[in-house]
């Protein structure tokens, strides 16, 4: 049901942000970082924060639902039927995170906050630089999705992906209402449907028989919900 909605959207997105050669400008790791450097707050400063504050209700959900990257790799999961591992190739993203978000940080630090400029980085842009920084995000995801498996991005080197598991975990610890995963184990068949169609290759039927389904990785796409035929798992905004 949620996928009849959910796959359009975010392949569209994605079609959206990589054929207009936009992708970079609300999401590029590196024009931000240049803009801290002058003390300016640019548009995907905005961006960045905007998918933290969203975090602290709808959880991971803006990954399956509406991230460009994400639409790619929904994409290529047609052709790559291989699952990503969950190793410990998953912290990379994080070590990936802790450099940039370190180097914003200190660019800020030094410089201050001087100026609004939420086109910064956008109108100067030549058509060929576009060009290559839409490529860019494509040669990442493509040949990882590729090698390691469907939604090996999002797992292993996403540098968003943090700041949504950061929303996520500080939701859960004030025990905010939001968007989240709720089973009912005594239904549960064992069938194990709901392990095969996580994208992210999570043990959802563990997640269920332990009555934690709050996994990190889950990016709230519902195909678990969708394939139970038992009716075990549903989305649920209470704490
Ligand atoms: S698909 Fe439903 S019944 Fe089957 S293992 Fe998962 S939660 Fe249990
Ligand atoms: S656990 Fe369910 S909602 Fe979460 S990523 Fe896997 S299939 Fe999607």
């Amino acid at each position: 049901m949620y996928q009849r909605i959910r796959r359009p959207i975010v392949i569209f997105t994605a079609l959206l942000f990589h054929l207009l050669l936009i992708f970079h400008l609300l999401f590029s790791p590196v024009i931000i970082v240049f803009a801290s450097y002058k003390g300016i707050v640019n548009a995907s400063f905005i961006a960045f924060i905007v998918i933290l504050l969203l975090s602290l209700f709808f959880g991971r959900a803006y990954c399956s639902w509406f991230c460009p990257g994400c639409g790619v790799q929904e994409l290529m999961s047609v052709f790559v039927r291989k699952k990503s591992k969950n190793s410990k190739a998953l912290f990379i993203k994080y070590f990936i995170f802790a450099i940039w978000i370190g180097a914003i940080i200190t660019g800020y630090f030094i410089n201050g906050f001087r100026q609004i400029d939420l086109t910064y980085g956008m109108t100067d842009v030549s058509f060929e630089r576009k060009i290559i920084l839409t490529i860019g995000a494509i040669v990442i995801i493509v040949p990882l999705t590729a090698i390691f498996g469907q939604f090996a991005s999002c797992k292993y080197v996403c540098w968003q992906a943090p700041f949504m598991i950061i929303g996520t975990k500080i939701r859960d610890y004030f025990k905010f209402s939001g968007l989240r995963l709720k089973a009912e184990a005594e239904k549960c068949r064992s069938c194990t449907i709901c392990n095969l169609k996580c994208p992210m290759n999570i043990d959802v039927m563990a997640s269920v028989k332990s009555q934690k389904m709050n996994n990190v990785e889950c990016i709230l796409c519902g195909n678990c919900i969708d394939s139970c035929k038992h009716k075990v798992i549903k989305f649920s905004i209470k704490k």
